[in-house]
């Protein structure tokens, strides 16, 4: 048995820098102090924004360099608590941001109102006296577009005031789900007893003996089966919220709403729903394939996650697999690679495993730090996908970072994870270019089919449910269980196709998933992923100008809207082009899974 050992056990030189933030804890302690006096200076400059440009910039430019000084004390102590989050000086720490951030927001909570108050030909003219002001002026056209939704003053309190009372369903979803719902005992994959829960369902949904899936599967939905009342009162109830909330804010829709939010027009969601629709026959040929592969005689929900490869052999130490993410992102330019190296370098990535780690991998950080990742490494070709996919993360934090002012120095949840995506699609290339034994191959391949499976496919599934519940409901008709299962059954038949036994429980799978609580979220998880396939090859393609505008997209940050960075980066997403030429390379790549996978079982 590998033992985990305690933090203080950990190599310095495997463990993350955290002193070019703050040297020492005295340094957060100071900012704090800083930062809660600042809060309160904020708080007078109310109501004086209007009187010049020279003002609007003063009370704008103090409102953004609060919020940065904010952020940079909230990112020490959120990684300081993740490195151990049994740490009690690290909680403290971590407490201390929570309550700052509510204090900060609190004292700038006037500001939007305040610009929205002013007439749009007044504003622009504040804006266009102050030069200052115009690496302000995409912050002010997206607020301007909040202008016909924003109520008056009173009406803004009470739907404040009444946040706690709108989150109450997903609130009541998640305690049941997580807290509340007990799962039987079932057997194992050796035919040991153990307590199920939705963390283990996933593992012995992977074992390679049917009967394992099978009854995992039975004994999970018939938990969720019983509640299946509950859960459709808590998701009708979401909804509603939703949809209640647009119409207020004088939206067409729930999902104009949400989609604003971000300046993504509804085309870019119609467009993805028709092209996935017409390229479901690729994935009804997936399934047969395991079908046959797996040589089973029929084919059950429950028998889609087993490996039809077996486990890869490839197997990477930490330092073998950065010098593999090196050569894989070459593709990038010397550039790229210097900076990956500098994140390597300086102690930028806490790597292993220790006692009271945060689980899982993420890269963080912001506009005055350098990114920083974390990992649980375990040497494995999955860690090596997550470490080239968080550095993705990173890079793209780095190059906005460096060429863009503090107010761009972010970017949108729509374009993020396109950035760790295409990574993820080069190492797939590389490796696919340099290994020759067919199980890596085959391993390999059926890593980008599953991925493409579970993201474009699934969450074009989830995307279109969500969209049918929101515009049924807000043309009155009653979210019942029966109602949403019958749909939910009918697209998860036509998603899969014949070649796969629609269990009656998958109906219900509506009910587990909490996605349908994110409002109009899961559809970014399919844009993205097609979009990274395409931005992919256009590097791959070995045309400078192609990798530049790839670059240049990593470089703009927030200071264009999402669909305008991408279309300059060479993909535009209210057309089908970009998922079209997805689909090619997922057609291709399951032609070659094919062969090798029938060539493997002989
Ligand atoms: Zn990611």
């Amino acid at each position: 048995m590998k033992q985990i050992p305690e933090r203080s056990a950990v190599p310095t030189a495997l463990t993350w820098d955290l002193t070019t933030i703050y040297p020492d804890d005295s340094g957060f302690d100071q900012a704090v102090a800083t930062v809660k006096a600042q809060a309160q200076k904020v708080a007078q400059l109310q109501g004086k924004l209007a009187t010049s440009g020279e003002q609007l910039y003063q009370v704008t430019a103090a409102i953004f360099d609060l919020n940065r000084q904010l952020e940079r004390l909230y990112v020490y102590a959120s990684l300081k608590n993740d490195q151990d989050t049994s740490n009690a000086h690290a909680q403290d720490l971590s407490g201390q941001a929570e309550s700052l951030v509510a204090t900060v927001a609190a004292a700038t909570s006037w500001y939007e109102p305040e610009v929205l108050g002013l007439e749009p030909a007044t504003l622009q003219g504040l804006i266009d006296a102050e030069p200052r002001l115009a690496d302000y002026q995409h912050i002010f056209d997206v607020l301007g577009q909040r202008r016909d939704h924003t109520l008056s003053a009173p009406e803004e309190k009470l739907l404040a005031g009444a946040g706690d009372i709108f989150g109450a369903s997903a609130k009541t979803y998640s305690v049941l789900s997580d807290a509340d719902l007990q799962f039987p005992v079932v057997q194992d994959e050796e035919g040991h007893d153990v307590r199920l829960s939705e963390g283990l369902y996933g593992v012995l949904l992977q074992s390679t003996t049917p009967k394992v899936r099978e009854q995992a599967f039975k004994a999970l939905y018939s938990v969720y089966q019983q509640f299946r009342h509950t859960f459709a009162s808590t998701l009708a109830s979401e909804v509603k919220t939703h949809n209640y909330t647009a119409q207020v804010r004088h939206y067409g829709s729930a999902r104009e709403a949400a989609m604003s939010s971000n300046e993504i027009p509804a085309v870019v969601y119609d467009t993805l729903v028709k092209t996935v629709n017409q390229h479901l026959d690729s994935l009804h040929q997936y399934v047969g394939l395991r079908k046959e592969i797996l040589g089973l005689p029929e084919l059950h929900m429950y028998d889609l996650y087993t490996p039809i490869t077996g486990e890869p052999s490839l197997k990477y130490t930490y330092p073998e697999a950065q010098q593999e993410a090196l050569k894989a992102l070459s593709v990038l330019g010397p550039d790229y690679v210097a900076n990956v190296q500098k994140m390597f370098d300086t102690r930028a990535i806490d790597v292993v495993e220790n006692k009271g780690k945060r689980t899982g991998a993420y890269s963080g950080g912001m506009y005055d730090t350098k990114p920083y990742i974390l990992l649980n490494w375990q040497d494995s070709l999955e860690s090596l996908f997550t470490l080239v996919h968080e550095m993705g993360h990173s890079m793209h934090s780095h190059y906005t970072r460096s060429n863009q002012p503090y107010q761009y120095g972010d970017y949108s949840i729509f374009v993020a994870e396109i950035a760790s995506t295409t990574n993820e699609n080069l190492l797939t290339d590389y490796l696919l270019k340099t290994q020759t034994d067919p199980h890596v191959r085959a391993y390999v391949l059926n890593h980008y089919l599953d991925g493409f499976k579970g993201t474009v496919y699934r969450q074009t599934q989830f995307a279109e449910f969500e969209d049918y519940i929101h515009t049924q409901a807000a043309a009155g008709q009653s979210l019942t269980a029966d109602f949403m299962s019958k749909f939910y059954g009918d697209l998860n038949a036509r998603y899969y196709g014949d070649n796969v036994i629609s269990d009656p429980q998958i109906a219900d799978e509506w009910t587990r998933i909490p996605h349908f609580y994110y409002n109009y979220y899961v559809y970014q998880y399919s844009t993205g992923f097609a979009a990274a396939t395409t931005l992919s090859q256009r590097i791959l393609s070995g045309d400078p100008a192609k990798r530049d505008a790839y670059l240049n997209y990593l470089k703009s940050g927030d200071s264009a809207s999402p669909l305008e960075v991408m279309k300059r980066a060479g993909v535009d997403m209210t057309q089908p082009d970009y998922l079209d030429r997805a689909f090619k390379t997922f057609d291709e790549r399951l032609a070659e899974f094919t062969k090798l996978a029938r060539e493997l079982k002989k």
